[in-house]
């Protein structure tokens, strides 16, 4: 199967591209598009264009990575394509195919598994607080430094339950419920995803000469989480 039969396989290609007559909509109203170098426009022509090389380079690049799916392509589009939903389509196949280790936004995959995937695997939420640990997030200010190293006391006087059982925002999920979950990305194909991103990333951190299994890619994740080639923004 090419890529071109892939994408077509996902029902979000289905609804996200329909014809496009290449106005350029999408990319004048796109949030992304005004920080990023990065036009959507340009990117479901390629996709249109059925073209197998620039189809498997765009699944390789960095572009499929800056769109912030927030859909205000879905309702600007003249044609009723979804800039966004091709997107989507993209990023599963990147992720099936392994290209996603070639770009250096795509290789952050695996900090969004590791956090996001395994945090609703195993705990029911998307991000925790200890998950912003203020080294790798010096943009939260030192105010958040301190509920950081405070946060049993300070999620108390908010009224949380961080961690508890019963009731209260933050409080820890019934296993029960857990259990269902993850039947959910069992089922889906959420759980052989997130492998798939673990066995890709291990043998790109390999390949870039990073420790082995025994560090659990520590060291790589570290690296593709900091690091900024300096490429990404539009220049104004
Ligand atoms: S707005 Fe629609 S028709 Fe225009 S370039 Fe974007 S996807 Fe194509
Ligand atoms: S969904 Fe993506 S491509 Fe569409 S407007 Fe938002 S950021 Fe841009």
């Amino acid at each position: 199967m090419n890529l071109y039969q892939k994408l077509k396989k996902d029902v979000r290609f289905e609804e996200g591209l329909k014809s496009c007559m290449n106005c350029g909509v999408c990319t004048a109203i796109c949030p992304a598009a005004e920080f990023y170098d990065y036009d959507p426009r340009m990117l479901v022509a390629t996709v249109q264009s059925k073209n197998e090389e620039k189809i498997e380079d765009l699944l390789k690049s960095e572009t499929i990575w800056y769109c912030g799916e927030c859909m205000s392509c879905k309702t600007r589009c003249p044609r009723g394509n979804t800039p966004g939903l091709i997107i989507m389509a993209l990023r599963n196949v990147s992720q099936e195919l392994g290209f996603f280790t070639e770009s250096e936004k795509g290789r952050q995959q695996l900090a969004i598994k590791r956090v996001i995937g395994e945090n609703i695997f195993n705990k029911g939420y998307c991000v925790l607080p200890e998950n912003l640990i203020p080294e790798l997030h010096p943009e939260q200010g030192p105010v958040w430094e301190w509920i950081f190293e405070n946060k049993t006391e300070v999620y108390a006087r908010v009224g949380a339950n961080l961690h508890g059982d019963g009731p209260g925002a933050l409080r820890k999920i019934p296993q029960e419920s857990i259990e269902e979950i993850r039947k959910i990305f069992e089922v889906t194909g959420g759980s052989e995803r997130l492998e798939k991103i673990e066995q890709f990333s291990q043998s790109k951190a390999e390949e870039m000469g990073f420790g082995g299994k025994s560090d659990n890619l520590q060291d790589y994740i570290t690296y593709i989480y900091t690091t900024n080639n300096g490429q990404h923004s539009r220049n104004l």
